[in-house]
């Protein structure tokens, strides 16, 4: 496996990043990950875009955009694989130990593992913590996921594949690596991104292709919800089949199942 390490590539194996890199020490940093098939990057310009709106969010420097791209095209191209999943790690790079960032300049690293389709319908639950919709980091992908480690752990200890959030006034957000749609008298809706969920790629082509409404929604509405789905780039639209105890025969409901062919059908055209 060769990996891209600041302005080269190099066997995983003998690729380094120093010890005191901030996005180590403190988590200083920012990533994005990119679906790969058959070597082709889906949707690789939004995630750039997203890539250096999170880095503007932490005042990283701006991320060199051309030698990220040509990183990516060269961790494909090294890594012949049919479905993979690329990810491309920019952080504050070496410095002091403290959380004060030193000048040393960003550390650039792109990556590339196998992948697999996940299956069309999963069970989620609800945890008791909370997005930050008033945080610093809010809307910004940076490395800092411990949160959503514990929270994945909790939903695999519960037989789930997701977790999902509210925030801080109890409205529904996001899942740890996921946004959520559900469908209410066969409206499909998703919280607003001041809910303080992630700027998802994939919910913005679901938003986009199906129509769906931004709305405020409480946080119980999983227990009324006829329909809940969930978008990101490694699920495409996956249908929840249970929310917490809750049992949701019969998914992918109708509206999901909509959505689910408009996201292959326009996704196989991009
Ligand atoms: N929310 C969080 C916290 C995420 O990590 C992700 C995955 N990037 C998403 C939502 C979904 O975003 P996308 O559709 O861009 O993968």
């Amino acid at each position: 496996m060769k990996l891209w390490v600041n302005g080269g590539l190099h066997d995983a194996e003998g690729a380094l990043v120093s010890v005191l890199d901030h996005g180590l020490t403190v988590g200083d940093g920012v990533f994005e990950t990119i679906k790969a098939v058959e070597g082709r990057p889906f949707a690789l310009e939004p995630h750039l875009d997203r890539l250096t709106r999170s880095a503007r969010g932490l005042g990283l420097p701006e991320p060199d955009l051309d030698e990220i791209r040509r990183a990516c095209a060269a961790v494909l191209e090294a890594n012949p694989m049919p479905l993979g999943r690329l990810r491309i790690t920019y952080t504050g790079g070496v410095s002091p130990l403290g959380s004060d960032r030193g000048d040393a300049g960003p550390t650039v690293v792109v990556a590339l593992g196998p992948t697999k389709r996940r299956p069309d319908t999963t069970a989620v639950i609800t945890v008791p913590w909370v997005r930050n919709e008033r945080s610093a980091l809010t809307g910004l992908k940076t490395t800092s996921y411990a949160e959503n480690v514990v929270a994945l752990a909790r939903a695999g200890e519960q037989g789930a594949s997701e977790a999902l959030f509210g925030n801080t006034v109890g409205r529904l957000c996001e899942g740890t690596g996921s946004n959520v749609f559900v469908v209410l008298d066969g409206q499909l809706h998703t919280p607003p991104l001041a809910s303080g969920c992630l700027a998802g790629i994939t919910r913005a082509l679901t938003v986009e292709w199906t129509g769906a409404h931004e709305t405020d929604l409480p946080l119980d509405v999983l227990e009324r919800a006829d329909e809940v789905f969930l978008t990101s780039t490694l699920r495409d639209v996956q249908a929840v089949h249970r929310v917490d105890g809750r049992e949701l025969p019969g998914a992918p409901g109708p509206v999901t199942a909509k959505a689910m062919r408009i996201f292959a059908e326009r996704a196989a055209q991009m």
